[in-house]
């Protein structure tokens, strides 16, 4: 089978930086599963409609057909919605759908076939224990809320936005709370998982012991 590295993990924990910085490293595939469900957000969205009606939602997740441009751009329908797709709204929708069977089935199966030589590398919540169950190696990025709401305080400081830093705190606990807490896929680290708290370490440092961890 194409090998497969999970890496899994609460929102702002750093995964997907280091999930693309594993991929380059090995010449792997990346896949970022969140972003399949922030573009069935962004289409409820421009639909009008919000993460609660499940019947939009299946629709939407069911017909979704992303693209992506070379440089990692995702369109839909033609347009880049790169930067939209990452608001917060967004997530906080996107955390709402991914709790319906329908929706998450549906988007597993755009995730199956991104599984390519010579390998791939995906980030969600689920990749290790629903999605890439037979994965060799199952990273599992955690750091302590606090720590992820300093680090998503600074990032957005620096990107010239006014922000909170306990409105950020209070929006990442939500939304732990509701990808821990659902009843299907929740965020969990998988039974043979590599624990990994990326708190005190750099991004080159903890993309180092992802790497080790798979040379082992
Ligand atoms: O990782 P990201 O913040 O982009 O994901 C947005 C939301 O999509 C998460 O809060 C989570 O509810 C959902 N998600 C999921 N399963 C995944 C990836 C994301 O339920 N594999």
């Amino acid at each position: 089978a194409v090998p497969v590295i999970t890496i899994d993990g609460p929102t702002a924990s750093g995964k997907g930086t280091v999930a693309v910085l594993v991929a380059k490293k090995l010449g792997f595939h990346y896949l970022d599963s969140g972003v399949l469900y922030r573009l069935v957000a962004m289409k409820l969205v421009q639909a009008g409609e919000d993460g609660a009606n499940e019947a939009a939602a299946v629709r939407a997740a069911e017909s979704l057909d992303p693209q992506f441009g070379p440089e990692g751009q995702v369109l839909l329908e033609g347009v880049d919605v790169s930067a939209d797709i990452r608001a917060d709204g967004i997530g906080l929708q996107a955390s709402r759908l991914a709790v319906h069977p329908a929706v998450r089935q549906a988007l597993n199966v755009i995730q199956h076939r991104a599984r390519r030589a010579p390998g791939l590398v995906a980030d969600g919540r689920d990749m290790g224990t629903v999605v890439f169950p037979d994965a060799p190696l199952k990273v599992f990025l955690t750091a302590s809320v606090q720590a992820r709401a300093e680090r998503r305080y600074k990032q957005l400081l620096e990107k010239g936005f006014s922000v909170k830093l306990e409105k950020i705190l209070h929006d990442l606990q939500e939304r732990d709370h509701r990808d821990a807490g659902r009843a299907i896929a929740p965020l969990k680290p998988a039974a043979d998982a590599f624990w990994l708290d990326s708190a005190g370490l750099t991004i080159g440092e903890t993309v180092e012991k992802v790497l080790a961890a798979w040379q082992q």
